[in-house]
């Protein structure tokens, strides 16, 4: 008898390509089917077929107060009977953009559109309009979203399906993107001596989660906030994933570098749809209609998103959030570290924060290159193991895991349980 998912998935693959709506949800990097959610509450979900899973994936970052928060819930309740949208001003808006700006002393001025993708495209081509320039330079493995100009060297699910770039995206604007591996300083002075007055804006995920999570060296930020002050270049910082989730004020906080602009996205909108790119005044204001660079959206700032993202920041700004995220996630990744070890599997964990990533090698992993070198099928396995054991780590080695406000001490136990059993597995 077929299971309530791969009934679903079979009927999925005739309507929508690969049966899904994002890539990496097709389960194709860890083999096997995927699984249809049905519901989540805190730190579980629970699928079609009544299986229930420990969540690490999280919506892929959003869901930092875990699924269905009851105070998010009341504030979306409330704000759906006042009407879902406008397409005019509301105070939600305002209210966010305000809370945005309180955290991100870089953002002087921020606009909200409705993704993640949607906010560095509209922060790249406002960087072009601003420096007169075309170039851009990003760094391998770090993904932004699936804007042409972008998709160049991505990470996430493009590192796991291994397209290097995407057909569909003109040479011509490929050619415009420079890209130089994460944390090589060396590389990343070579590139701006050839391209010097070339480049338009530099973009970073200042620690990259979508090649799994590889924090920067020590300098490595330094060094390219000089880099691209020396030449003119506009410093895009994408918190897209980072932001209000390794510390409340992101990266940029956490590593005290001021970036010209950041984009903003996930844990913003509380697990509705939302971005935001914003940074100093001189480069906002030549947004429309303030300015001649032209971005717009139907839904963009709707108080339904607004209200679960103000919410979700209303918890986030309690006292000891960001630290018992951190104390918890760290006996995690510790547990997971000890218990590899003491089975013989090579195991390298990265961690910033509630966000980390466990690559099956032996060597350090720096950039997307070192990344590539883990043993993909041994995190297939794992995997799968974890997943029958009722725990969901996300269904690629090249992407980071989250936990929440809502996982318990419990949990994490529950989990290195799995984990332990999943390495017996392995086992050389
Ligand atoms: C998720 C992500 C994006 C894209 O956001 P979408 O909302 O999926 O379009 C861009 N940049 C980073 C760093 C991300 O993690």
């Amino acid at each position: 008898m077929p299971t309530k998912s791969q009934e679903l998935f079979a009927k999925a693959r005739l309507l929508m390509p690969g049966g899904v709506n994002s890539p990496v949800r097709a389960f194709r990097a860890v083999g096997g089917e995927p699984i249809f959610m049905a519901s989540g509450k805190g730190a579980m979900m629970t699928d079609v077929d009544g299986r229930s899973y420990i969540d690490y994936v999280l919506s892929w970052g959003p869901l930092i107060l875990g699924h269905a928060h009851p105070e998010v819930v009341e504030a979306l309740e409330r704000a759906a009977e006042l009407g879902t949208s406008f397409g005019a001003c509301t105070p939600g808006e305002v209210e966010l953009a305000e809370r945005i700006v309180e955290a991100y002393p870089s953002v002087e001025r921020v606009r909200l559109v409705n993704s993640g993708t949607e906010a560095t495209l509209s922060a790249l081509r406002l960087a072009r309009a601003a420096t007169r320039r075309d170039k851009i330079l990003k760094f391998e493995g770090c993904y932004h979203g699936h804007s042409d100009s972008l998709l160049v060297k991505a990470g996430s699910g493009v590192a796991t399906l291994g397209l290097p770039d995407s057909p569909g995206v003109p040479r011509a604007l490929a050619e415009l993107t420079v890209t130089v591996p994460f944390n090589d300083t060396v590389a990343l002075e070579e590139a701006f001596r050839v391209h010097r007055h070339e480049l338009a804006a530099a973009i970073v995920e200042p620690v990259v989660g979508n090649m799994g999570c590889v924090p920067p060296r020590q300098g490595f930020l330094e060094k390219l906030r000089a880099l691209t002050h020396e030449q003119g270049t506009v410093l895009i910082f994408d918190e897209v994933m980072t932001g209000f989730r390794i510390a409340y004020g992101g990266a940029q906080q956490l590593y005290k570098i001021d970036p010209d602009m950041t984009t903003l996205g996930k844990v913003i909108g509380g697990g509705l749809p939302v971005g935001a790119y914003g940074g100093k005044a001189r480069f906002m204001d030549l947004v429309a209609p303030a300015g001649p660079v032209y971005q717009a959206g139907t839904l963009s700032g709707n108080p339904l998103a607004m209200a679960a993202g103000l919410k979700t920041l209303e918890v986030l700004r309690r006292p000891g959030i960001y630290e018992r995220l951190d104390s918890l996630t760290s006996k995690l990744t510790n547990g997971l570290i000890a218990e590899s070890a003491r089975l013989g599997v090579a195991l390298t964990v990265n961690r910033v924060g509630s966000m980390f990533t466990a690559f099956f090698t032996p060597d350090p992993v720096s950039d997307y290159a070192s990344a590539k070198k883990a043993d993909t099928a041994a995190y297939g396995l794992f995997f799968g193991s974890l997943l029958e054991a009722g725990v969901y780590f996300p269904p690629s080695q090249f992407e980071a895991a989250f936990v929440s406000t809502s996982h318990s001490e419990g949990d994490v136990a529950a989990t290195l349980q799995a984990a332990n059993f999943a390495f017996s597995g392995l086992r050389p």
